[in-house]
């Protein structure tokens, strides 16, 4: 290389130009890059990214520098509209064709298309495969084809859209437009399911790691509503979080207690009459301070990035789902956390509802090993995240620092002499009885059932006095998980299994874990570390910024981090830009949005 290369920088390739002024960014994330290269020669790409990873610039950019119009297949029209939104902002020209459209309307993004106008449009899979929308894209250049939440393919998803099954149609009319399948979970074997399904030719793939390292990880056994506002009230008093409940009772129950204590809560579940819960949907996407109150019905198409914490009050049901559902917290890259409380209730329920159902003997097995899994996660005393990553392929060597387990480790105990106390008072009483009777006789409590029973006069009658409810409930959850015992009959009754007996004749020791009282935290994890918080008056500065951006995102209709994410807010307070050109250097200011907004904030900012 001569030495005056050496000197003159080269100017920068297109797709990095793009990146800057478009949307506002300094660098690729990890993947993005290798992603639109591949798409740019002219192949195929399968990727599978987490939640927050940047997948939508993958495809966005190429259909940018691409001759043609990008063609997006999305689930969910919540999902489109929010995207097509966001690229508006960013001067792109944008549109979404669903079923929710006047003729008029649809009429008009059609003409745009046709004549060349348009860089991406949003389809529903059910209106692409139509024959009037196949003839209209044969009449257009195309840039590519991305099909989003690729894993509604798989019948064996919770997700699963048939009309995915048909988009391998795509390939056959188009067999020369590049085609990028993307989603934030699929297993190897729904991988391949994805690239059959789709018929993509030769695909490469790219597989981001499920790290999201600025989730803080927690998981605790019977905790209950009073952990959970311990939880909200200690670590966050105001910021956006959703609460997922196991039931439609819950939620509203859940809903109305935290109201009562003063935080926004809103209830979301399938039963509410559809434009209540739109309206709910629309207040946590748009306001910062909200808390949404929901099952899981609640979850795919939000695509609001500062989700401060996601709490589980009940045991998901898997850790595919767990990791989906707490994956909405922090997508912004800030700290978030992601919050598990579950009991002894959940585990009999789930159990007893898998032997109970009538599913097939095979998926009654799937399902078992699903539970096993996510109970195998939360009775652990390891790093949750090694846990997690490793369930998923990843392998690490060394603890996160940035869990419950990291942070504050449970200590172990000897528990073989609680064991088999707890062990042989299921077998004394009969193997019958559930969890509460099977602690009072154990405890020794005098009531009526139980001398009904003449339980009062067995060998086990008192001898675990000296030992909490609580804790009692631990070792049977603790014993439930391990195997030792197990849960029959519409009454939750408890049995011995075949390893008990072990245990009882004191050939098998037993290790316990004893849950810290109190949730303790220490606020400085090891290898995450966020960034340094704002000195009072860049903090003032921080509040007057977004209650502008407020302002402007009420007058469009548009949700706030839209226009600018509060870690771009927060980097124009601690900065101070005195320019438009000293803007323009701040992460997520592309040319665009400096043309539109740079004047508006820096009169903001120097307004003090
Ligand atoms: P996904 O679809 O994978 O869940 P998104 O495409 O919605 O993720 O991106 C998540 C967030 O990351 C968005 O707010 C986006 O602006 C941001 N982002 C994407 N790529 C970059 C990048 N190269 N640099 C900085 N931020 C990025
Ligand atoms: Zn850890």
């Amino acid at each position: 290389m001569s030495t005056a290369a050496l000197a003159a920088p080269a100017p920068p390739d297109p797709t990095q130009r793009l990146l800057a002024e478009v949307f506002g960014h300094g660098e690729f994330r990890p993947h993005q890059r290798e992603i639109i290269d591949v798409l740019m020669s002219g192949d195929d790409a399968l990727v599978v990214m987490p939640t927050g990873g940047g997948k939508s610039l993958c495809f966005q950019l190429p259909a940018l520098l691409r001759a043609g119009c990008a063609i997006v297949v999305s689930p969910l029209v919540a999902l489109m509209e929010d995207q097509v939104g966001a690229l508006r902002q960013f001067g792109v020209n944008a549109a979404c064709l669903h079923s929710a459209l006047t003729t008029a309307e649809r009429n008009a993004i059609e003409r745009d298309f046709a004549s060349g106008t348009l860089d991406l449009l949003y389809v529903a899979p059910e209106r692409l495969l139509t024959a009037p929308c196949l003839a209209l894209l044969q009449h257009t250049e195309l840039a590519l084809f991305a099909i989003d939440e690729a894993h509604c393919v798989s019948r064996w998803g919770h997700d699963f859209r048939p009309e995915y099954l048909e988009l391998a149609v795509l390939r056959q009319h188009f067999p020369g437009v590049p085609c990028i399948a993307l989603t934030a979970t699929a297993d190897p074997r729904t991988r391949d399911e994805i690239v059959d399904a789709l018929a993509l030719n030769a695909p490469q793939r790219f597989v981001a790691s499920f790290d999201r390292p600025n989730l803080h990880y927690a998981i605790h056994s019977d905790g209950g509503r009073d952990a959970l506002w311990h939880f909200i009230s200690s670590r966050h008093p105001n910021g956006a979080g959703i609460v997922y409940c196991p039931t439609r009772r819950k939620v509203e129950e859940t809903a109305d207690w935290l109201t009562a204590r003063g935080r926004r809560a809103l209830p979301y579940h399938a039963g509410m009459e559809p434009d209540v819960r739109r309206e709910h949907q629309r207040i946590f996407q748009h306001e910062a301070d909200a808390v949404i109150v929901a099952t899981i019905a609640f979850g795919m198409g939000i695509d609001k990035p500062d989700v401060r914490f996601v709490a589980h009050l009940g045991l998901p049901s898997s850790i595919e789902a767990y990791y989906q559902e707490t994956g909405r917290a922090g997508r912004d890259g800030e700290p978030a956390d992601a919050w598990l409380s579950y009991g002894l209730r959940d585990v009999t329920r789930f159990r007893q509802w898998i032997e109970e159902s009538t599913l097939a003997d095979e998926r009654k097995r799937i399902e078992r090993q699903k539970l096993e899994a996510i109970l195998g996660l939360c009775e652990s005393g390891q790093c949750r995240r090694r846990a997690l990553l490793n369930y998923f392929g990843e392998q690490r060597n060394k603890d996160c620092g940035n869990c419950d387990n990291c942070v504050n480790p449970p200590a172990l105990i000897d528990g073989t002499e609680l064991a088999q106390k707890a062990l042989s008072c299921i077998y004394r009483t009969g193997q019958r009885f559930g969890v509460n009777y099977l602690i009072d006789v154990l405890r020794g409590r005098d009531s009526e059932r139980l001398q009904r029973f003449g339980h009062h006069r067995l060998s086990t009658f008192g001898i675990g006095s000296a030992v909490t409810m609580v804790e009692w409930r631990s070792v049977y959850r603790q014993l439930l998980v391990a195997g030792l015992a197990t849960v029959e009959g519409e009454h939750g009754g408890l049995r011995l299994t075949a390893e008990s007996r072990a245990v009882l004749r004191g050939e098998r020791n037993i290790e316990l874990r004893r849950a810290p009282p109190t949730p303790v935290r220490s606020s400085t994890p090891r290898t995450f570390k966020p960034r340094e918080p704002l000195e009072p008056a860049r903090q003032a500065d921080f509040e007057r910024l977004r209650a502008r951006r407020l302002e402007l995102a009420r007058e469009q209709g548009v949700p706030p981090y839209i226009i600018f994410h509060d870690s771009t807010l927060t980097e124009i307070a601690r900065q101070r830009p005195g320019s438009l050109a000293e803007l323009a250097d701040i992460p997520g200011i592309g040319k665009n949005k400096l043309e539109r907004y740079g004047d508006i904030f820096l009169a903001t900012l120097a307004a003090d």
